[in-house]
């Protein structure tokens, strides 16, 4: 049974986020990877990062501090490594402010869909207080239950269940791998807010729409789809069947087919999956207006996300690092940079290697811009931006 502290209300009920960003709206800043000494290596960027783009600013002193980032699926080599979070750690112990590394657990099985086997994880990839001075904090507790329900009366949900922790905590920074996604097209920002807090059943609701299909000419019976199934709902009789009545649009088993022969039945549901995502940002950012920050590593940009338990190789060289106070101008950024860089060759990408190809779109082919246009429109930030180069 959820647990559900309860249903915040929220004043501004429908209404776009206007202008909360004022004169810092789309500013994004950016450092390079180059370094030739120690004042250029990447915990002096971040540190510079984290100064100029005020991320120093959305807390104060005594407050809870939680760092959102993603502690790596086992068998994934490629999730931010603890290294990368560290100098945003003691920034925040050195103004006074008490750090918390977060996240939720997972919908599907795996390594993480509990906070015991999450921690153990944690740990194993080097999230302990030799190397981060800083506890970590399942936000949706021991079942992915431990949750808090907002309401924001928008266009697909009514109310949003993220982990309680992203409520209580006083202030976020959101520190998100810039990488391929199979249902939205790439994940950043803003889906390491949204989808990333949400709870299980918030998962579940954010997913729901996206139902797979097989097609069983490609299909070769492998059986991989079912064994990552989470419910159970796939057999191999020659070929993959799904069980509708079972399927909870995880999508495990697109990720886990090796051939792409399982693909969502209606593609527009893809849209409204990203749709969804944004407004369980909307019902976070909400309620942290000045009091949330965003930081980007546009590095290791693999095709799949940091939740698949390998990690294939990037599909474009390693570009840099972004910091922003706008979630929307931040993932912008990010694409366009992934977008302009020139394809690796013997990748996932086949095609669209040349600088300005979409090759987010070329990896999956989704509308990844939905859920970009749609921020924009709740007033979660701008798609237009400024790119300050460090
Ligand atoms: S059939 Fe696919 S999308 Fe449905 S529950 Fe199983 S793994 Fe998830
Ligand atoms: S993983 Fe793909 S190819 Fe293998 S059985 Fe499932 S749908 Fe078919």
């Amino acid at each position: 049974m959820n647990i559900v502290w309860r249903v915040i209300r929220i004043s501004k009920f429908h209404q776009p986020l206007e202008s909360y960003l004022d004169d810092i709206m789309s500013k994004v800043y950016f450092a390079g990877l180059r370094a030739d000494g120690q004042s250029t290596n990447i915990p002096s960027k971040i540190q510079r990062l984290l100064e100029a783009s005020q991320l120093n600013s959305v807390f104060t002193e005594g407050d809870l501090v939680a760092v959102k980032t993603h502690l790596g699926e086992p068998g994934s080599t490629t999730f931010l490594r603890p290294q990368y979070i560290s100098p945003i750690v003691d920034m925040i112990h050195r103004k006074g402010g008490r750090p918390f590394l977060t996240d939720c657990n997972t919908l599907y099985l795996g390594g993480r869909s509990n906070a015991v086997d999450h921690l153990n994880a944690a740990i194993r990839h080097g999230f302990t207080y030799p190397v981060i001075d800083a506890p970590i904090i399942i936000a949706d507790g021991l079942l992915g239950m431990d949750e808090i329900e907002v309401e924001v009366g928008l266009k697909h949900c009514r109310t949003v269940k993220f982990g309680t922790a992203a409520q209580q905590a006083s202030s976020i920074i959101v520190v998100s791998h810039f990488k391929g996604h199979l249902m939205t097209g790439f994940g950043g920002a803003l889906k390491n807010l949204g989808m990333g807090f949400g709870s299980r059943s918030g998962k579940l609701e954010m997913h729901k729409l996206a139902h797979p299909t097989v097609n069983q000419e490609i299909c070769t019976g492998c059986g991989s789809c079912a064994t990552s199934c989470p419910q159970s709902a796939i057999s191999i009789v020659k070929k993959a069947q799904i069980q509708e009545a079972k399927c909870i649009g995880c999508g495990e088993c697109w990720v886990a087919c090796p051939t792409d022969a399982i693909g969502p039945q209606d593609p527009k549901s893809l849209i409204d999956i990203q749709e969804k995502i944004v407004e369980y940002c909307y019902g976070i950012v909400k309620g942290k207006i000045g009091n949330i920050g965003y930081m980007t590593f546009v590095v290791d940009v693999t095709p799949h996300c940091d939740c698949a338990p390998w990690s294939d190789s990037p599909i474009v060289p390693d570009i840099g690092i972004l910091a922003s106070l706008d979630p929307v101008a931040i993932d912008q950024a990010a694409a366009d940079l992934v977008n302009k860089s020139r394809g690796l060759e013997g990748t996932k990408l086949k095609h669209h290697h040349s600088p300005g190809d979409d090759k987010i779109r070329a990896i999956v082919n989704i509308d990844w811009t939905a859920q970009l246009r749609y921020a924009e429109e709740l007033g979660l930030g701008s798609r237009a931006y400024e790119l300050i180069k460090l």
